[in-house]
């Protein structure tokens, strides 16, 4: 063919993700075409990465030889470089004859995004409720988007206000049951005022072999006067007057159960309460009770008829 012949052009597009986590695989599709219709069948394509390493990888047999507007394409396996950042890859095909035609070389930047892993806290084992002043532990676990090893990452517990109530770093071993919920335990102490406080788990992991995003998670603790008076509830039945063991007792935010007797007890400080009872099987009435000395009440329960068999759920 002599120079100034007509020429083809060769089109190259891909198909890819926009972005991928550090260290992953992904792939991009990638196809090159001539907009005549020409079959590129088997035309060398060069993919070079960011850190310029290149590797050359040849375009499928098309599934229609003839044209017929399908192009070959081919899917191309990469990894993500280990820094996030924004990276680019570039996919270009030489000059080459095929079905008897020249066609002039084509090239295509790829940007990826290449962002750090995702983490997402857990927190749980909270005792409720605390009482003012008082030390208490809670169990605080991070977890990455890919499993990645996070022992050793620190973690913090901070008030709304920014200030830093306790840290600690997660220990070498996931949590039981789990297969990557890095976990640590840490040491806290109850505000010296009563009431509902909204606290915050931070991870800000920097550290790490491969690049994460922090995170954070609130939860919720409450806090109590010191418990000063003693509630004896015994629960019976209506009917019988027997004593109902293993039923459960709520006052405010403390719990206890009847043992055989009928008879719970627990400690909570002055104040007013919804006292709550509950045992599978019965219907028991809301109390409002005051507590401003030790008391005791008797709650009456009555049996559920038994052919209602959803009763229990229906409470
Ligand atoms: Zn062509």
């Amino acid at each position: 063919m002599s120079a100034g012949a007509p020429a083809h052009a060769t089109v190259i597009t891909v198909d890819g993700p926009a972005e991928a986590a550090v260290g992953a695989e992904f792939a991009l599709t990638v196809v090159a075409s001539c907009p005549a219709g020409c079959d590129l069948s088997g035309v060398p394509l060069e993919v070079t990465g960011p850190d310029n390493a290149g590797a050359t990888v040849k375009l499928p047999s098309s599934p229609f030889p003839q044209g017929g507007g399908e192009t070959p394409a081919r899917r191309i396996a990469l990894k993500a470089p280990l820094q996030p950042g924004e990276y680019v890859w570039r996919v270009s095909c030489a000059a080459h004859e095929s079905a008897g035609w020249h066609h002039g070389a084509g090239q295509l930047r790829v940007p990826v995004r290449i962002r750090p892993h995702e983490t997402s806290l857990a927190v749980w084992a909270i005792p409720s409720p605390v009482v003012t002043g008082r030390p208490f532990a809670i169990k605080v676990g991070a977890k990455s988007a890919a499993g990645c090893n996070l022992a050793g990452a620190q973690i913090e517990v901070c008030n709304p206000a920014g200030m830093v109530l306790a840290s600690g770093v997660l220990g070498d071993t996931p949590w039981p049951g789990t297969s990557a919920l890095y976990w640590t335990e840490l040491s806290l102490i109850a505000p010296a005022e009563a009431g509902m406080f909204s606290w915050s788990v931070k991870f800000a992991p920097t550290d790490l072999a491969l690049a994460h995003e922090g995170s954070s998670s609130r939860f919720s603790i409450v806090i109590v006067d010191p418990p000063e008076h003693r509630l004896t509830v015994k629960v019976v039945e209506q009917l019988t007057a027997l004593p109902v063991a293993d039923a459960q007792v709520r006052l405010g935010a403390y719990r206890a159960a009847t043992g055989s007797s009928g008879f719970a007890e627990l400690m909570a400080p002055k104040g007013a309460y919804d006292l709550h009872v509950w045992k599978s099987g019965y219907e028991a009435p809301k109390t409002t009770i005051t507590i401003d000395a030790d008391v005791a009440v008797e709650v009456v329960v009555a049996p559920l008829p038994e052919e209602d068999p959803d009763a229990e759920w229906l409470m």
